[in-house]
């Protein structure tokens, strides 16, 4: 058994921030329920990833995260499953919006990352849906109705939902950006800012991203509070 250093030094992790928690180099270390340890092994999974083990002990305090790392380690369980906690403790009712709101690029994300919460959160009784554009919008209002504890989204159509008053985010209290840098590429940024705009700002955000450009740095230093920030690797500008 690894020490959190010794961990950290094998997977190439590095940390910048406060009294960051030692890493989770397995899952038994964690403090995860058994019905969602039971998912993760069901999956097939023998051991967190490295951006897994060490942002997960950090968002379970509660404080807001950048990681970066490439595309494939694992970032999407990164920030589902201590979601799932947040949602646990707030105990929100759904029908009066979303508690958790996840923002991602394109609907082909959107949608694996919508299939991703509903297989490990189904057992936690977790409603997901998923909001992207190029799609009717009746059924999504619906779903929103119907009421779900999380929300994936593009910003291109939550920005519309918003705009036509059928959607609030004042219940979001865990928001994240998922593959922040693409969404910044795509020229989503003025969408992100107004959806941000109707969040209210006592909330953990998270940022994961495969890349650290001056972009992505100048967005997360407007939104985020005093951030752990967690690389994977060498960080690749
Ligand atoms: P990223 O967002 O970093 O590109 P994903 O979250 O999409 O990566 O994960 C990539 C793949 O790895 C998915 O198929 C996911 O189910 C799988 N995966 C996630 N966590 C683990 C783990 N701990 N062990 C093995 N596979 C995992
Ligand atoms: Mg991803």
């Amino acid at each position: 058994n690894l020490s959190g250093n010794a961990y950290c030094r094998q997977h190439e992790i590095t940390v910048t921030g406060g009294e960051v928690p030692p890493p989770f180099s397995s899952f038994e270390s964690t403090s995860f329920p058994s019905e969602i340890l039971r998912e993760v092994h069901n999956a097939g999974f023998s051991a967190p990833t490295p951006i897994q083990a060490q942002s997960w002990p950090i968002a379970l305090q509660g404080r807001d995260i950048v990681a970066i790392a490439k595309t494939g380690s694992g970032k999407t369980l990164g920030y589902l499953l201590p979601g799932f906690m947040h949602l646990k403790r707030c105990r929100n009712d759904p029908q009066m919006g979303p508690t958790m709101l996840v923002l991602s690029p394109t609907r082909e994300l959107a949608t694996q990352i919508q299939e991703e919460a509903n297989k490990f959160g189904k057992s936690s009784r977790i409603s997901c849906t998923c909001l992207y554009g190029g799609a009717p919008k009746g059924p999504q209002l619906r779903e929103i109705e119907r009421g779900v504890d999380i929300v994936v989204a593009t910003p291109g159509r939550l920005n519309d939902i918003l705009e036509m008053r059928r959607i609030s985010l004042h219940q979001v209290s865990y928001l994240v950006l998922d593959e922040a840098d693409r969404m910044l590429d795509m020229g989503f940024e003025p969408q992100i800012r107004k959806i941000v705009k109707e969040v209210p700002t006592r909330r953990q955000t998270l940022m994961y991203t495969a890349t650290w450009p001056k972009e992505v740095r100048k967005i997360a230093a407007d939104l985020l509070v005093n951030p752990v920030q967690v690389n994977i690797g060498n960080i690749d500008e």
